[in-house]
């Protein structure tokens, strides 16, 4: 619980991590939202370790959140106090086209804006309270459990937003590869089952994470050995993955990746693994091959994830720490032990 009830608990980049802040005051169309989940992310270990990635600190981590409408600003509206939201992250400029349109994660001005979003060079959700800039970012969740919510915002949102660019491909009889079945992952996997008709092969090298993938029902679960490809080509009756969707980027996925699709197919790459992939003519991809590199994803796309976990589509495997067990989280998702997302709750 905050100290008070003017300070409230955030944890901070950088270091030394916890530490009491301010509570912020919502001003203009701002509206302060008292958190109820925020979860932590892969990418939250990229940022913690490259000092901020960039962005100017000192700002609170914590990109995946939900709670409850705290306070307005004079000019916000929208939502009433105590209404539950889900916050959507990837905050552009706010006046672009692109942003006007709720497609703020492509803003026209990304590459000069000093932050990528909540939690991301803005200060995020791992505090008790975060400040929204307006209310369009704030999608209602209803009685969906917050925990459920929070790591939906990028867990989810980002592999629908990867699957919804290449629906056109996920047709009867077409073949969806996904590789890496972690927090995104595994997400992927059951929406692809909700969503399409495709045959869906998951791989990663890890077993649990291939148990994980049949659980959230893949059709097929191969572990990422050297000759991966083969094998989903084999199951792909030979053709190859109409869709790959890279999961890690590393170079070692992504080689696999190239190996396993369909000429005419799509290699998508939502891991930000920093691996390589060399795009020559001819290559190593196949004719028609078209790669794409998503980056989150839009306001209605959150609308449509939250609507289709309140109908029971999506389940995120959760591990739920309190708040001041932040660095134990940290910690578990660093040596790769946690049992699905990582959710705090203040
Ligand atoms: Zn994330
Ligand atoms: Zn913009």
């Amino acid at each position: 619980m905050p100290v008070s009830t003017r300070t409230m608990r955030a944890f901070r980049l950088p270091g030394p991590g916890l530490v009491d802040l301010d509570r912020p005051e919502p001003r203009g169309g701002e509206v302060l939202i008292r958190v109820t989940a925020a979860g932590l992310c892969h990418s939250d270990l990229y940022v913690i370790d490259a000092g901020g990635m960039g962005f100017p600190t000192p700002f609170t981590l914590g990109h995946e959140v939900a709670g409850t409408v705290a306070s307005l600003g004079p000019d916000a509206t929208g939502v009433s106090p105590g209404d539950p939201v889900a916050i959507y992250g990837p905050w552009g400029c706010g006046l672009c086209p692109r942003c006007l349109a709720g497609r703020d994660n492509y803003c026209d001005r990304r590459a000069e804006l000093p932050w990528a979003g909540l939690g991301l060079g803005r200060d995020g959700g791992m505090a008790d309270y975060v400040l929204v800039p307006s209310a369009r970012y704030l999608a209602p969740i209803g009685d969906l459990d917050p925990a459920q919510a929070a790591p939906l915002t990028d867990a989810g949102l980002t592999p629908y937003h990867a699957i919804q660019r290449c629906r056109p491909a996920l047709v009867a009889g077409s073949t969806v590869a996904v590789i890496g079945v972690g927090g995104l992952g595994h997400l992927a996997v059951q929406l692809l089952r909700a969503l399409t008709p495709s045959q869906v092969i998951a791989v990663d090298i890890r077993e649990e994470a291939l148990a994980l993938a049949a659980r959230c029902g893949a059709h097929v679960s191969l572990p990422a050995a050297p000759d991966a490809h083969r094998q989903v080509r084999k199951a792909s009756g030979g053709r190859g993955a109409d869709v790959v969707l890279d999961f890690a980027g590393t170079d070692a996925t992504l080689e696999l990746a190239a190996r396993s699709l369909r000429a005419d197919g799509d290699l998508v790459i939502v891991g930000s693994g920093g691996g390589h992939l060399a795009i020559r003519k001819p290559g190593a991809l196949p004719a028609g091959s078209r790669v794409s590199l998503p980056f989150w994803g839009t306001r209605d796309e959150l609308t449509e994830v939250v609507t289709l976990a309140q109908a029971g589509k999506l389940r995120v495997e959760v591990e739920r720490f309190p708040l001041s067990a932040v660095t134990d989280a940290i910690k578990r998702l660093r040596t790769g032990t946690l049992h699905g997302r990582a959710v705090l709750a203040p």
